[in-house]
């Protein structure tokens, strides 16, 4: 029940798939891995570079990056000039009205660290119910801690087995966001070690950038669920030889809950998504002239401009 730092956990769900569902960003957009303002460092006084990039793999800046490397290294430049395009009040809306955040001060919709970053309070299960939106096509539905109560005679008293789902996003954004999320687990990003046997396996890692808190959100075709690791009195920043170890105690879990369920794949509506080839240096859509090409997930109304930088061959 307490309220914890989400991390980078909160990406996705406040800054990705709004400016995916807002035509902001493509798969293959690029933009700066920079710093966004210098701000006073609190503990030193001094100035200095904002935001740092956490828990990135890739540590320092490394200017222009494509938007799904950065979703993939949990890069903080990237979501901050997001939220700045989105303004803080998109996201705060899209996670407290649709998503089920209710811990959320009016104050931190003004506040980009905290919905592009994930600083300040939330709580564990409204995050994991939030991340559910990336697995089943971009619908929500209020977690129960019970499907149905009976009495002595098995009348029922409380009775959560149906009960109503409301899309929030299109199924376009929800298809991409999805793939995007398998880049995370599947394809050397932040989560690998979350990845299970047989079956597909989407999620996000975060860290709170005292390193008291790590998270990793999780789903599969069959579950969503989400992880903290870290200290009981919150007093401890967690060893540097624990910062990933929350990741396997996940996959260890889940492990154990799919034991007897057959392999899975995310089945999404695709309706509406063009899978295509872009360079991966303009991150135009790509031709026989670009030396790099990567596969990318695209809204069939909103496809990329073919790359200019290299000739036509
Ligand atoms: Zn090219």
């Amino acid at each position: 029940m307490s309220t914890r730092p989400a991390g980078s956990t909160i990406k996705p769900l406040a800054i990705y798939a709004p400016a995916f569902e807002n035509n902001l960003i493509t798969w293959s957009s690029i933009m700066d891995d920079s710093p966004v303002k210098k701000v006073k460092d609190e503990k030193t006084g001094q100035e200095r570079d904002y935001p740092k990039n956490y828990d990135s793999d890739l540590k320092g800046y490394q200017g222009p990056m494509l938007i799904i490397d950065a979703l993939k290294v949990s890069k903080n430049t990237i979501p901050v000039r997001l939220s700045d395009l989105l303004t803080p009040k998109v996201s705060y809306d899209f996670v407290t009205k649709e998503l089920g955040i209710t811990t959320l001060t009016p104050a931190s919709g003004s506040n980009g660290a905290t919905l592009a970053l994930g600083d300040g309070g939330f709580k564990l299960h409204e995050l994991t119910a939030a991340f559910q939106i990336f697995g089943n096509g971009g619908y929500y539905t209020q977690p129960k801690m019970y499907t149905k109560v009976t009495d002595s005679e098995g009348k029922v008293i409380l009775d959560a087995t149906t009960r109503s789902k409301h899309q929030v996003m299109s199924s376009q954004t929800a298809y991409i966001m999805n793939k995007g999320l398998w880049s995370v687990v599947n394809d050397g990003g932040s989560g690998r070690a979350a990845k299970l046997a047989n079956m597909e396996t989407i999620g996000k890692t975060g860290t709170s950038n005292d390193r008291k808190d790590l998270l990793f959100m999780g789903a599969t075709p069959y579950y969503v669920a989400g992880i903290r690791y870290g200290h009981d009195d919150n007093k401890l920043t967690i060893a540097k030889n624990l910062y990933s170890a929350h990741i396997p105690v996940w996959q260890k879990i889940m492990t154990e809950v799919h034991k007897g369920k057959n392999p899975a794949v995310f089945e999404l509506n695709d309706d509406g998504v063009v899978e295509m080839a872009y360079c991966t240096e303009s991150g135009g859509l790509a031709h026989s002239g670009c030396p790099k090409q990567g596969k990318g997930y695209y809204k069939a109304t909103d496809i990329p401009a073919p790359c200019t930088i290299h000739p036509q061959l």
